[in-house]
């Protein structure tokens, strides 16, 4: 297993709805494809995500991943230390 850098999870996941939505950059697309290749989490996050916005059914212009849905993914990474730094 390669280090993993959560920092390229977060920047991923921050993204992630864009990307769904193909609204990025094609080389920026291609720099999250060669992340998920390598991340089996983000991986995850991408079909949980997916199926969240097919699940609901949400309108091209409202599809952003709700605050509740991303933080409960965040906490699956791991990744809560980062919404709440605990002193
Ligand atoms: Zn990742």
């Amino acid at each position: 297993m390669t280090d993993h850098l959560h920092d390229n999870c977060k920047a991923l996941l921050g993204s992630l709805s864009e990307y769904i939505d193909g609204e990025l950059p094609s080389d920026l697309c291609r720099e999250i494809e060669k992340h998920l290749e390598g991340c089996d989490n983000c991986r995850v996050v991408l079909n949980t995500t997916k199926r969240t916005i097919d699940l609901v059914h949400i309108t091209p212009e409202e599809q952003t991943v709700p605050d509740d849905v991303r933080e409960r993914l965040f906490k699956r990474l791991k990744l809560d230390d980062y919404l709440n730094p605990q002193p």
